[in-house]
């Protein structure tokens, strides 16, 4: 997308606003895929976490992505966009027995994640084929915050407890037809992460009846210039490979599962804010948006690092911003940026603004959500309203019990 672009939606819809692009959603896509064009059964499930606007679920239905779910509502966001319940995956954790169960009773995919929920599960629903998501202990990643793969981690059932699911197994009579890992965000090291791989192949020889291994996601994309990037082409050629020499050795053509978030949608965003302040202390020259944590809490919550570039004024002589927000907070995007000279009015970019971004926002300090626009074939669609005073109070219980108001003097 173009300045130009960027700045007639912040224009038409006002700001702060979400824009993605589906361009680069379906080039990212397409790459994934080509990458693993030699594995004869692929499938690439989208992690509705990452951004899950309907639209955006339509989207990746058309390309022919099924969907990695975290939640029964998740799974009602993707049937109601259209998604077949046999193309969603449910793959919770820490969810009640009664939710597994309501969402399995739609004809979705379930993973189960913890020793206690297979027993109940399996003893009750014997001829439901589940799928069990395994803990390899390998942190493929560097952020403590965002794997999920280390020996304390709440996710998955370890390793070590193999002997116990398939005891599990045996007395309920269940099926278990995949097997499944998700280490967390940030692959840095492919080598690692094979290393993850063999772990769940071993742990695949144990089960007879499988019909898929789904090996999570946590592909790697650049945030700034010179950021390390998975080498998604490299990765898909030796995991094709091995893959391929798993399946006959376990004597079945077996599907290859990824659920990527990030990956797909990352890249596609940018979050537009305009510039209500710029306050010169003795130390800095602070940009004041028109946003905050509220709206967009990665930098805050993971120490992200966001581009910002000023669409008002590309080309302007470059300074040093501390980028903060509104809400009565430190709500600090940037700091000591480099970006080109800012007016109060300006309207500025974050890129990378595509996945856990608007997923994550709030009302916090009862501001209202900002819209989100989706840009298809060189024309924006409005994709999600900004909320109005209604969405804050709509569920809120007007109660009279109060006897009077208090009068001061
Ligand atoms: C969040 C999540 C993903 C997506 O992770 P990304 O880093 O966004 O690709 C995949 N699988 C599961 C189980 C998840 O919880």
């Amino acid at each position: 997308m173009e300045n130009e672009n960027l700045l007639a939606i912040a224009n038409e819809f006002g700001s702060p606003v979400y824009v993605y692009d589906s361009s680069k959603i379906i080039s990212q896509y397409d790459r994934l895929s080509d990458a693993f064009k030699k594995v004869k059964r692929l499938k690439l499930n989208y992690a509705v976490k990452a951004l899950s606007n309907i639209a955006v679920l339509k989207l990746m239905n058309s390309l022919g992505a099924g969907l990695d779910t975290v939640s029964a509502q998740e799974v009602e966001l993707g049937l109601k966009a259209g998604v077949k319940p046999s193309n969603i995956v449910f793959t919770p954790n820490g969810v009640s027995l009664e939710e597994i169960e309501e969402v399995s009773a739609l004809g979705v995919q379930i993973n189960i994640d913890n020793l206690s929920i297979l027993e109940q599960f399996g003893t009750k629903h014997p001829n439901v084929p589940v799928c069990i998501r395994m803990n390899p202990h390998v942190m493929a990643g560097g952020n403590s915050k965002i794997s999920v793969g280390h020996i304390d981690s709440k996710f998955g059932i370890s390793i070590h407890q193999i002997p116990h699911i398939l005891r599990i197994v045996e007395n309920t009579g269940m099926r278990i037809n995949g097997i499944h890992m998700h280490t967390g965000s940030d692959i840095l090291d492919i080598e690692v992460f094979l290393r993850a791989c063999e772990i769940l192949f071993e742990t695949a020889m144990n089960f007879k009846n499988l019909d898929f291994i789904d090996f999570g996601s946590g592909f790697k994309v650049p945030y700034k210039l010179g950021d390390i990037e998975t080498n998604i082409e490299e990765f898909g050629s030796k995991m094709t490979k091995r893959f391929n020499t798993f399946c006959k050795e376990y004597g079945k053509e077996l599907t290859l599962g990824f659920e990527p978030g990030k990956f797909l949608v990352s890249e596609s965003g940018y979050f537009l804010a305009k510039v209500n302040v710029i306050k010169q202390t003795t130390s800095t020259v602070f940009a004041g948006i028109d946003s905050g944590f509220n709206h967009f809490i990665r930098p805050m919550f993971y120490n992200s690092h966001h581009e910002i570039i000023n669409i008002s004024n590309p080309k302007g002589k470059e300074r040093f911003y501390s980028v903060v927000g509104y809400i009565c907070e430190t709500d600090t995007f940037a700091t000591n940026r480099r970006i080109s000279e800012i007016n109060e009015g300006d309207t500025i970019a974050f890129k990378n603004a595509g996945a856990y971004c608007f997923s994550m926002s709030s009302n916090y300090n009862s501001r209202y959500r900002p819209a989100e626009v989706l840009w298809h074939e060189g024309k924006a669609h409005l994709i999600r309203k900004r909320e109005t005073f209604e969405d804050l109070t709509k569920n809120q219980v007007d109660v009279d019990i109060f006897s009077k108001v208090a009068e001061t003097t």
